[in-house]
């Protein structure tokens, strides 16, 4: 019997989430991270770059990395987002806050 052992690192993450409310809109951000990426200290981040949600005419991109891994109780854990869009129309957009869970560290 083989016994299978996911590596810590083989993993990314998914998140469901709106941007900061500008001009009176918001875009849905739909989102799944590239793989993990070890940092010096043990711990990992991953990148992301994706659109928006097209709304009220136009959509925006953006470029991000996430905070460190921040562990759960139950063994999984999120990272913490925060970043900006880029300029379109005339503005840009705020996200933050978690995505989902992943198991391993
Ligand atoms: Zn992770
Ligand atoms: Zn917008």
């Amino acid at each position: 019997m083989v016994s299978y052992q996911q590596n810590p690192i083989d993993h990314n993450h998914g998140s469901s989430t709106h941007t900061s409310c500008v001009h009176g809109h918001t875009h849905q951000c739909l989102d799944i991270t590239g793989p993990a990426i070890p940092t010096s200290d043990g711990n990992h981040v991953h990148h992301s770059e994706s659109w928006v949600m097209h709304e009220q005419g136009h959509s925006h991109y953006y470029k991000s990395v996430s905070g460190p891994a921040l562990h759960l109780p139950n063994g999984w854990h999120v990272h913490d987002w925060n970043f900006y869009t880029t300029v379109d129309a005339g503005h840009r957009h705020h996200v933050m806050g978690p995505d989902m869970p992943a198991q391993g560290t």
